[in-house]
């Protein structure tokens, strides 16, 4: 290929799913050049779909010329240009979409099409070295444990309602507290926590391998606004009571599948709590413990990129013409022909 031969083979990969607009470049060998992530963050209330498209399309230019000026490399050398093509919000992901689509066009690249889901796992494998782990992915939209098995990566478990980070962001949210850029409202809760004694009873929802963390948030806030406990307690009870659950679910498929490894992914892997419980598991089942490092643990545009290498080598190339979103792609619909 011409531009291969030119230097290097560059993937700009476009994030775009839900509040975050990233842009990352990855090599055909793995190295990531720039992950730049530039978060809309609500004065009040959640995540507005046509504001944080809004806030997308605002804030496009601006953060690929970030990624552009940190490789140090020109447009004109990219190879591919890959884009989150779902699951998320609609107008969110079109914007993301319609850049990735101008960008290909403009440069008269390839286009590769990348499923959110899929492309926490892979960067969480990259960066861990982790080849067949039983994952743990748990985010603001998205909480899914699953295993790769003929072909595709399997659900074996997921949510029935909310994901488990939207709980912790809802209850933040209810409980007056504040985030900014570093510093999530789930970070923010994780810190509360850590100064919280006593563990309050709350409902711990498993059935089968999946979880349900809307009757618990409802709990926790009804209790919030009753005033009898520390806002410190309660933020210990939600994260032990939550993260219990999804701890739960991992190790039944871990001992069900004897696999030799297991990776925490997603925003809320930046759990420190969290963590240490799947570490524990781990450590029980004597398997490896690996955890995403945190600037890959949010959506980012490097997982995107180094997700469109991986699909560009077995060609997976997606025409403009079938590139239209998908809200809810899910993660076993993704053919994985790179893991034999
Ligand atoms: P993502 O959807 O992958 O961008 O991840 C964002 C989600 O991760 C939000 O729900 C955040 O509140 C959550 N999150 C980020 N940092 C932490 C943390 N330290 N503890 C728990 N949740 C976190
Ligand atoms: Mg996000």
């Amino acid at each position: 290929m011409k531009r291969e031969n030119a230097g290097g083979f560059y993937c700009l990969g476009i994030e775009s799913t839900a509040d975050d607009f990233s842009v990352g470049v990855a090599t055909f060998g793995g190295k990531i050049l720039a992950n730049v992530i530039n978060a809309y963050m609500p004065e009040e209330g959640g995540i507005h779909p046509r504001e944080a498209a809004r806030h997308h399309a605002e804030v496009a230019g601006k953060v690929l010329e970030e990624a552009f000026t940190k490789t140090g490399i020109k447009p004109e050398s990219l190879s591919i240009i890959a884009f989150s093509q779902g699951p998320g919000l609609g107008p969110c992901l079109r914007t993301g979409a319609t850049v990735a689509r101008a960008l290909s066009s403009y440069l008269n690249v390839p286009l590769v099409g990348v499923n959110h889901c899929v492309a926490h796992i892979e960067i969480g494998k990259m960066k861990t070295r982790a080849g067949d782990p039983i994952t743990l992915y748990v985010s603001g939209g998205n909480t899914i444990v699953s295993a790769f098995d003929s072909g595709r990566y399997r659900v074996f478990g997921e949510t029935l309602d909310i994901a488990l980070g939207n709980c912790l962001d809802v209850f933040a949210r209810e409980a007056g507290l504040r985030q900014k850029v570093g510093m999530p409202f789930g970070a923010v809760v994780e810190k509360l926590a850590a100064k919280g004694k006593k563990l309050v009873p709350l409902p711990y929802t498993v059935k089968g391998m999946n979880t349900s963390f809307s009757g618990l948030l409802t709990a926790t806030v009804n209790l919030l606004k009753k005033r009898e406990h520390t806002l410190e307690d309660l933020s210990y009870s939600l994260q032990e009571t939550a993260f219990s659950m999804v701890t739960e679910v991992t190790e039944r498929a871990l001992a069900h599948t004897e696999k030799k490894e297991v990776l925490l992914t997603g925003g809320v892997a930046a759990n420190k709590r969290l963590q240490s419980m799947i570490r524990a598991i781990a450590e029980e089942h004597n398997v490896r413990f690996c955890v995403v490092p945190s600037e890959f643990a949010i959506d980012n545009g490097a997982m995107i990129a180094w997700t469109g290498v991986l699909a560009y080598k077995y060609a997976m190339v997606t025409p403009i013409d079938k590139s239209f979103v998908k809200l809810k792609w899910r993660l076993e619909e993704v053919e994985i022909p790179w893991i034999k």
